[in-house]
C-alpha cells in the first residue's frame, strides 16, 4: 500500500502497566486498520507505578518487531500528537457501563479540538470486561495471583517493584 493512505489509528492510554484488556483492543484494531500506534500518555498528573520509559518496554516486549505496531511515547495533546502521525482514528476501549461516562467527555473533547478526527470504541472482550490496570496493582500488591491478566514480562516486573517495597 502507498504510504500516504495508509489507515493509521492510535490506541492511547497510561498503560500502567500494560494487560491482556489492552492487548486484545490493540491486536482487533490491528485488525481493522493498517497501522497502529500505542501511544503511551507521560500523564504527569497521574500517579504512574511504572516510569514512562518502562510502560513503553513492557508493550514493545509484547508486540515485538511488528511492522505495524509500534510503540511512542507522548507529552502533549492527544489530538497534536495523532495529527504528527498521520493518524486520523482514535481508538478506546469501552468496559462495563462505568467507562462510557468519561469516555464520551473524552470523545467530545477531541471532536472539539481537532473535528477531523474520528474516536472509535472497541467494547471489551467478555473475559476482560472488569480488567483494569489498578485492579492488577491492587492484586500484585498483595501477592495474589496475575495468571491470564498481564503477559509474563509484566508480571515478573509486578512482583519485583512490590517485593522491593517490601509488601
Ligand atoms: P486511562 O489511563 O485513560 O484509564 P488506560 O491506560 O487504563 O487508560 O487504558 C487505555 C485504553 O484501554 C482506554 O481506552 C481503556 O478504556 C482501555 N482499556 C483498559 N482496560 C481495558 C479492558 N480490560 N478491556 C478493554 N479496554 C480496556
Amino acid at each position: 500500500m502507498m504510504k500516504g493512505f495508509e489507515r493509521i489509528a492510535i490506541v492511547p492510554g497510561s498503560f500502567d502497566p500494560i494487560t491482556y484488556g489492552h492487548i486484545d483492543i490493540i491486536e482487533r484494531t490491528a485488525y481493522i486498520f493498517d497501522r497502529v500506534i500505542v501511544g503511551v500518555a507521560s500523564n504527569p498528573e497521574k500517579k504512574a507505578l511504572f516510569t514512562l520509559d518502562e510502560r513503553v518496554k513492557f508493550i514493545k516486549e509484547v508486540f515485538g518487531e511488528s511492522e505495524r505496531i509500534s510503540v511512542k511515547s507522548y507529552n502533549k495533546l492527544l489530538t497534536d500528537f495523532a495529527v504528527e502521525n498521520n493518524a486520523k482514528i482514535i481508538v478506546r476501549g469501552l468496559r462495563a457501563v462505568s467507562d462510557f461516562e468519561r469516555e464520551f467527555q473524552i470523545a467530545q473533547f477531541i471532536r472539539k479540538l481537532n473535528p477531523t478526527l474520528e474516536v472509535l470504541f472497541l467494547m471489551s472482550s467478555p473475559e476482560y470486561m472488569y480488567l483494569s490496570s489498578s485492579a492488577v496493582k491492587e492484586i500484585a500488591e498483595f501477592g495474589g495471583c496475575l495468571k491470564g491478566l498481564v503477559p509474563a514480562n509484566v508480571e515478573k516486573a509486578l512482583i519485583a517493584r512490590f517485593r522491593k517495597t517490601g509488601r
